[in-house]
């Protein structure tokens, strides 16, 4: 695995370091202090990424140097960044995941000696495998009207198999017995339901592992009741993201939780906390997630025994009561670098009780570069939905829609507002916006709508209406591609 790695010409295995915002700096210098007290053979190579770049004048926050950095050394250790108010629209974290590809974050929580918590001694030992590029946080956000906001919820097949392969591999190398899949399929049953339907094909390639598929809502409930039931969970991004600030309140809180965001070419290590500025430079902060965040970095290096050794020392360390202030309070706490020279201190010993899981490599599927994963057998359109803006009463616009169409190959078969019927009146009392969806379906149901005529009824549409939006209702085998509104027959 290691020959994957950049390697200096003194054998020693290179990584992007980003020390990043607020709090960051701190963190990270404590992380590299640890791991440089193991004696791993690594060598940083140090770039910038967030507040400072943005000031510069770079609206991505990521300059090329960083970028050419991490494209050769593959693999990063990176400090929260923040995204200043007034400078760049994109979080520069955001652009870092996605810039290479980083489609799986895994955050593990799990008890912490002496860290005291309405859980403590429940044996919480869970790790939330979110899926990281996709969905709302592809952050395809349009105005559709002065008063509409509209985000794009994108998930692929590809995607999904990709976290879901991601899950199951981890479980595997940690030992563990069962993976839930946590989706919202009930209510989004295209996006939220082809993650579940592929964790569902998949999982019988990992027989020695219990799967179960769980709907988001529920997993928070039961998160908050009998968390110590779950071992790992695949969600999509946000509700991973949501999930994931929730498990790591159940142990302590951020100063505990650490992440990895893994891809097929990058690796990006970080806390799942932000830059905390209010802290930033008082040396009062507690650096074990990202020091955690450090030893998942360790072990994806193959530096099994480094990374054990580290942990081990943080559950050492918790245990003979050494705390920062966010788990002391003022009283008896250590400084952030106290607290590193004590962990540091303390590498080589053993607690009796809590001791580091067995780890092996995580194996890391390659997937196709096609950007086309599902090839159906048949594909027709049915239909159009056309999305319009106006003022109107849902009538006026159903009745000159219908007369606008009235010698055209499709019709109007109804329009919806927010996702419920409108015209026909179904007797639903609804609150409207200036936003309709306009479904428009071919006449003659045993022929496919081209695009020629798409543009001839929006010429037609567009004589009285606004367009700022289509759809067209795809049939992939004979099935509908589209979901129908509340109300529709
Ligand atoms: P935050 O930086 O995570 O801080 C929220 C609170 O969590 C802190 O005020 C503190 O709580 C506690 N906390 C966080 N890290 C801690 C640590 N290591 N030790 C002890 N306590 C810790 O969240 P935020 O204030 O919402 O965000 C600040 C900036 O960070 C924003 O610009 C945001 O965009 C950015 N951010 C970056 C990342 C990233 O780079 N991956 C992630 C999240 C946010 P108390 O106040 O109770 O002491």
């Amino acid at each position: 695995m290691s020959n994957k790695f950049f390697m200096t010409p003194e054998g020693k295995k290179l990584i992007t370091v980003i020390p990043g915002d607020g709090i960051g700096p701190e963190v990270v210098r404590s992380a590299q202090k640890i791991i440089e007290a193991t004696g791993v053979p690594i060598a940083w190579e140090e770039r910038d990424a967030g507040e400072t770049v943005f000031k510069r004048g770079l609206p991505s926050g990521v300059p090329p140097e960083t970028i050419e950095s991490i494209g050769k050394t593959r693999v990063v250790l990176k400090g929260p960044l923040g995204t200043p108010i007034g400078y760049g629209e994109k979080s520069a974290n955001v652009t870092l995941r996605k810039l290479f590809e980083t489609y799986g974050n895994i955050r593990p929580v799990r008890e912490m000696p002496g860290v005291v918590t309405p859980y403590t001694g429940r044996n919480i030992d869970l790790v939330v495998v979110r899926e990281n590029v996709e969905d709302l946080y592809a952050g395809i956000e349009h105005m559709q009207t002065p008063g509409v906001a509209q985000a794009l919820k994108l998930i692929s097949r590809k995607g999904c198999e990709k976290i879901v392969r991601l899950g199951f591999e981890l479980a595997v190398a940690e030992g563990r017995t069962k993976v839930h899949c946590a989706t919202k399929s009930n209510i989004l049953k295209f996006t939220e339901g082809m993650l579940k339907r592929t964790f569902e094909d998949i999982a019988p390639e990992y027989p020695q592992i219990e799967s179960q598929h769980i709907i988001i809502d529920n997993t928070c409930h039961q998160m908050v009741r009998k968390p110590e039931q779950f071992e790992v969970i695949i969600t999509s991004n946000m509700n991973g993201d949501i999930l994931s600030d929730l498990t790591s309140g159940l142990i302590g809180g951020l100063g505990f939780a650490p992440s990895a965001n893994i891809g097929s070419e990058v690796a990006i290590f970080e806390a799942v906390h932000g830059s905390a500025p209010k802290y930033a430079g008082k040396n009062t902060i507690n650096p074990t997630a990202l020091i955690l965040s450090a030893v998942q970095m360790l072990r994806h290096l193959d530096e099994f025994k480094a990374a054990e050794d580290i942990e081990n020392a943080i559950f050492y360390t918790l245990e003979q009561g050494i705390r920062t202030r966010d788990v002391s309070g003022d009283e008896g706490a250590v400084s952030t670098s106290e607290y590193t020279d004590i962990v540091i201190g303390n590498l080589g010993k053993r607690s009796e009780k809590w001791q580091a899981r067995k780890y092996a490599p995580i194996k890391i599927h390659e997937f196709s570069k096609d950007p086309i994963t599902v090839r159906p057998q048949s594909r027709s359109v049915a239909g159009v939905d056309v999305f319009v803006e106006s003022g109107q009463t849902p009538y006026e616009i159903g009745e000159a829609l219908k007369e606008l169409t009235a010698a055209s190959p499709v019709y109007l078969k109804m329009i919806s507002n927010r996702g419920t019927k409108v015209y026909t009146q179904t007797g639903a009392i609804t609150d409207n916006i200036d936003q309709w969806r306009c479904r428009f379906m071919l006449r003659d149901s045993n022929s496919s709508l081209t695009n020629d005529q798409v543009v001839a009824l929006l010429q037609l549409v567009s004589q009285k209406y606004n367009f700022m939006q289509i759809e067209k209702l795809q049939m992939f085998d004979g099935k509908e591609g589209f979901t129908k509104a509340q109300g529709e027959d």
